[in-house]
């Protein structure tokens, strides 16, 4: 049983945020996966009897009818699973796809140096996969972060695999102390006001109730103040190599870069670099045509990441969520960034009002970006409050 996955740019916006189940069990020998190049039509077709990857150039609209009609055959059952796919990027670099989350992983003859393993469930998949296709075990898991639906999982290739991250990651995998505040949406859920959250209170869509086994550390059926501040990482394999500059390690001749990205979204954001394949992959601060969630902690914080990651020399933008692309696109994520603090100083300078400046800066080169209508007037009210010395927005992804 073969899966079809698809790239979600050439289906129309947002598939995966809809909710859109693409995942497509149909039996199959080939399977069909969309290069995630906006203007590439190429379809890579790859025969399990094979082995190999061959690209496949055919015309959009024919790869549109031949998507149309898979789309149709899809079963009820099927609907069910996770999108998932595996795409050749260049040479033996891969992009692995579960729903609206990505990771990278690089082939060598010695083993796979692959990036976040996601959660158990794709990481067993993944592992099957990689196995099957080229019959190495995986040597490194690489994170990008600590958070929890990127970093969860890599207890699957724990029998085989070093895991490395950034040293900031022990810390925030350490386990829960004190009696932090609550924050207020969490302590809504706290029925009997005893200051933490037990099991049968976890309801709703809260985070809590979503993922409480990952709250739980000690797994005693309820979840403190220090468990909701740790977040939802009991699942996230601890790294047993960690680093605090710039690192590089080295598997069957092949090379993969580590290089820290400051404060933008956590304290342990990194960019993988494989400079022979000219390709970077970074999760939640590097996106393609898409703007992030929250600036946490400052926009002039994700600024020096973006500059981080564009001094490097690259072709291949590879991002943890939605499209993956080419570095103009890294780079016209900065210039949102630059334009954005640009913007709001000078409304500051010329005072106006944070409602006069959301209203003005429309920021409308940037409109076909995912999440333009959703998070600009946010990013303004975010920038402005670093501006004025009050509290940041927060946010994550
Ligand atoms: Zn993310």
């Amino acid at each position: 049983m073969w899966g079809l996955g698809f790239g979600s740019w050439d289906l129309g916006l947002g598939i995966w945020d809809l909710g859109f189940p693409l995942a497509l069990s149909v039996a199959c020998r080939t399977k069909l996966s969309r290069r995630q190049y906006p203007g590439d039509t190429a379809i890579s077709v790859r025969s399990r009897a094979l082995g190999g990857h061959q690209m496949i150039r055919i015309a959009r609209p024919i790869a549109a009818g031949v998507l149309f009609v898979l789309l149709l055959s899809a079963t009820a059952a099927a609907q069910q699973q996770p999108a998932r796919s595996i795409v050749n990027i260049t040479g033996q670099l891969y992009r692995a796809q579960n729903d609206n989350h990505y990771t990278v992983f690089l082939v060598t003859s010695e083993g796979v140096i692959m990036s976040d393993p996601i959660n158990r469930d794709f990481s067993r998949w993944l592992k099957n996969e990689i196995s099957t296709r080229f019959r190495v075990p995986v040597r490194y898991v690489v994170y990008t972060h600590r958070d929890w639906d990127h970093a969860s999982g890599g207890v699957v290739f724990a029998d085989t695999a070093q895991f490395v991250g950034h040293i900031n990651m022990l810390a925030g995998l350490a386990p829960p102390e004190g009696n932090p505040p609550m924050p207020s949406a969490d302590a809504a859920l706290d029925a009997n006001r005893n200051g933490v959250i037990e099991r049968a209170e976890a309801k709703g869509n809260s985070a809590i109730a979503q993922r409480f086994d990952l709250f739980d550390y000690n797994h005693d059926g309820i979840v403190n103040s220090a468990e909701v501040a740790r977040g939802s990482v009991n699942d996230v394999y601890a790294p047993t190599v960690t680093y605090s500059g710039a690192h590089e390690i080295t598997l069957g001749g092949k090379r993969v870069r580590m290089l820290p990205l400051g404060a933008a979204h956590s304290d342990d954001s990194v960019v993988l670099h494989f400079p022979d394949e000219r390709a970077v992959f970074s999760a939640d601060i590097l996106q393609v045509k898409r703007l992030p969630q929250g600036l946490t902690p400052t926009v002039g914080a994700y600024i020096d990441a973006m500059k981080t990651i564009n001094a490097i020399d690259y072709d291949h933008a590879l991002t943890g969520h939605a499209l993956a692309g080419r570095k103009q696109d890294a780079l016209d994520l900065q210039r949102y960034l630059e334009e954005l603090a640009i913007g709001v100083a000078a409304g500051v300078g010329a005072g106006k009002s944070l409602a006069d400046i959301q209203r003005t800066l429309t920021l409308d080169s940037f409109k076909g970006f995912e999440r333009w209508d959703m998070v600009r007037v946010g990013h303004i009210a975010s920038v402005y409050a670093t501006l004025k010395g009050t509290t940041a927005q927060t946010g994550t992804r």
